[in-house]
């Protein structure tokens, strides 16, 4: 048993391949200290799955969200849905997983117009978001500053971090946490490797993003909670520290963003 707690920011477990072993999954994430997890959520129809899983694993949180590649299933409704489902159930600590991915994007108009809602959401409900962003920071950027400058920006975390620095900057003036993936571990991430360097001891969380993107040495392998000690290993030869420092700084942010424990 771990003398530390580390929590896994950000992953997935209600995709198929957990389906049959998902009990041996949570005794080896518990194996390594994971004390709790976020289960980001890419569509409203995961949320009653989200909702049964964390009521069974102590460990769960989730958010409630749509991914900006599914933002076609943005309906006039789904606000209010959201909205409902957050206000239900305190398990749900975020807005998310919700953002801009215009690496293969045809429909961008239709990112945004699922984006904006749920960032009005999350800031009507003091709920902070989980972002995604590919190849969108410059579009991501204006649109928080705009919410910034009105004193309506939530506060989040660009999860998966695979900007540049400068981008980084930008997004921690903006109050936004970074949350550094198994991407981290890649030998040619220099540019990533750079931002876990710099970002300050009380920005920065870690994750899997589980199934995908297993870090080293697991790469290729389905990517699962347990290997989260892995990130935080690489993090702590990258910031010249120790294991424990990493895992006390990381959950302490997590902690304070996501807020687990408070009762509304
Ligand atoms: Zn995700």
């Amino acid at each position: 048993m771990s003398d530390f707690e580390l929590i896994d920011s950000h992953c997935h477990l209600i995709f198929e391949n957990f389906e049959e072993d998902l009990e041996d999954v949570i005794q080896r994430l518990r194996s390594k200290g994971v004390k709790k997890l976020v289960h980001a959520c890419c569509e409203l129809s995961e949320i009653p799955k989200l909702k049964k899983i964390s009521h069974k694993f102590n460990e769960i949180y989730y958010s409630v969200g749509l991914h900006p590649l599914e933002a076609k299933k943005w309906e006039l409704s789904s606000k209010s849905l959201l909205r409902r489902s957050a206000q239900e159930d305190r398990r749900v600590v975020a807005i998310g997983e919700l953002g801009l991915d215009f690496f293969k994007s045809e429909n961008k108009t239709q990112q945004i117009d699922a984006l904006i809602p749920q960032m009005e959401l999350a800031y009507e409900l003091k709920l902070p978001v989980i972002i995604h962003c590919r190849d969108a920071a410059n579009q991501m950027i204006e649109i928080c500053s705009d919410l910034s400058k009105k004193g309506k920006c939530p506060k989040g975390v660009l999860h998966c971090w695979t900007g540049t620095t400068e981008e980084m900057k930008q997004f921690l003036d903006l109050g936004f946490y970074i949350s550094f993936s198994g991407i981290v571990t890649f030998s040619k991430a220099y540019e990533i490797q750079e931002c876990a360097k710099i970002v300050p001891n009380d920005k920065y969380l870690i994750e899997t993003d589980s199934p995908f993107l297993a870090p080293v040495p697991h790469r290729g392998k389905r990517n699962e909670p347990a290997f989260v000690e892995n990130v935080a290993n690489f993090m702590a030869d990258l910031r010249s520290t120790e294991l424990i420092t990493i895992a006390k700084e990381s959950s302490k942010n997590a902690e304070d963003l996501f807020k687990f424990d408070l009762i509304i």
